[in-house]
């Protein structure tokens, strides 16, 4: 990785001599800034995107988060906002008038899903979503009305990748906005900027946070597109991050490479061991030499990411059920990217194996933590051992 993680993480923007020289950012945990005269209260208005004059605008704690998060994502410029979800809206309404056409992946973040289907519909915005393992299949369902396409690679719990390269590239040609949610493999897995993404979207809940106690949410951008999204969308809709949520995120971002590592580390040891398990009917795992997009996942990401998906051989959900009650470890929670490991089982949508949902009843979603790889791998084994009890 040719980026200086550390200089980002700790020298950039960090000016230690004007906080007293303090080693930690100061939050500025204020709404709003005053000016000695009339003449300097003029020009911060005039600069009101670019200098502190409003805390619904600019504040120099969520400053010193967005130029650290522009500098991991290699790109111009970020802004932060109050989740994941408010990141993903504001990016994709700033992109779109009625008439206009989204092509997305196909199984995209459910709330993703709903911003198209419930809320952008409403106003005229028409959507397709489309498998987009297959570039050529997916890149047919562009229509002359389309301005956006949305990918996450990888996806919400079946984690299927999108070639971001050639996706970039032939939007560009079109003239079409290319958005990448890079919750998954967080600033540091993949660079979708690098590879001619336009717009990276991500949930700062996950990774960037990285303790479980703050929801917000990422855009990384060019000058012009931040600009352009923090002087619409950003200041009416409001939906800002505040300066205590951005300093909670420039703390855990401290420890953003150990965590991440660390829970790749994980994932990668539980993948081998759970690959000898006879309880185990399919993996989904980017970084499984056997996934048909191991070499599209290799080229695009620098390590695998803690989350995996198994589907295991049981014949009820009653079966499933015994199974999650029974791990001690994995909390069953949505979201991911603190210090717990997780597990999300599927059977928690069902009420019979004969319903009809994209993701099958026998399927449990994990994340791994940063607790000791043995002591999980022990709970799971425990897990197995009683559940046909
Ligand atoms: C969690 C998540 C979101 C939504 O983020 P919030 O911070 O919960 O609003 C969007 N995309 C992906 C891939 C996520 O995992």
């Amino acid at each position: 990785m040719d980026k200086n993680i550390s200089e980002i993480l700790f020298l950039l923007g960090e000016n230690h001599d004007e906080w007293n020289n303090a080693v930690a950012p100061p939050i500025y945990q204020t709404s709003n800034f005053c000016f000695p005269d009339v003449s300097s209260f003029r020009n911060a208005f005039r600069q009101e995107k670019e200098k502190p004059l409003y805390t619904r605008g600019v504040n120099p704690t969520t400053s010193l988060l967005r130029q650290k998060l522009a500098a991991l994502e290699g790109t111009e410029d970020a802004l932060v906002l109050s989740s994941g979800a408010a990141a993903i809206a504001a990016a994709v309404i700033n992109k779109v008038k009625q008439g206009d056409h989204v092509l997305c992946v196909q199984h995209p973040y459910s709330w993703t899903n709903t911003l198209l289907t419930k809320h952008l519909a409403r106003f005229g915005v028409s959507h397709t979503f489309a498998d987009a393992c297959d570039t050529a299949h997916f890149l047919s369902h562009v229509q002359p009305e389309t301005k956006v396409i949305y990918l996450e690679s990888p996806n919400s719990i079946t984690f299927e990748l999108q070639d971001l390269k050639t996706i970039a590239a032939f939007a560009k040609e079109k003239g079409i906005v290319t958005i990448c949610d890079n919750s998954y493999a967080s600033t540091l897995g993949q660079s979708p900027a690098a590879l001619g993404i336009d717009i990276v979207v991500h949930s700062a809940t996950k990774y960037l946070n990285g303790h479980s106690d703050t929801v917000a949410g990422v855009i990384c951008a060019s000058k012009e597109n931040i600009q352009s999204i923090l002087g619409s969308e950003f200041l009416t809709l409001g939906a800002i991050c505040s300066p205590m949520e951005a300093w909670l995120i420039l703390r855990g971002m401290r420890t953003l490479q150990l965590r991440v590592e660390r829970s790749s580390s994980t994932a990668h040891t539980i993948f081998q061991w759970l690959k000898t398990r006879s309880e185990i009917e399919k993996i989904y795992f980017p970084h499984d030499p056997k996934n048909k997009q191991y070499d599209l996942a290799r080229s695009q990401m620098h390590f695998s990411g803690g989350l995996l998906s198994v589907c295991l051989k049981a014949s009820s959900i009653q079966q499933m059920e015994k199974f999650s009650n029974t791990l001690e470890y994995f909390r069953m929670a949505v979201s991911w990217g603190g210090y717990e490991s997780l597990q999300l089982p599927v059977c928690t949508f069902y009420h019979n194996e004969n319903e009809r949902h994209h993701l099958p009843w026998n399927m449990v979603r994990f994340y791994f933590g940063l607790e000791d790889a043995d002591v999980l791998i022990r709970d799971l084994e425990n897990a197995f051992s009683q559940w046909k009890s």
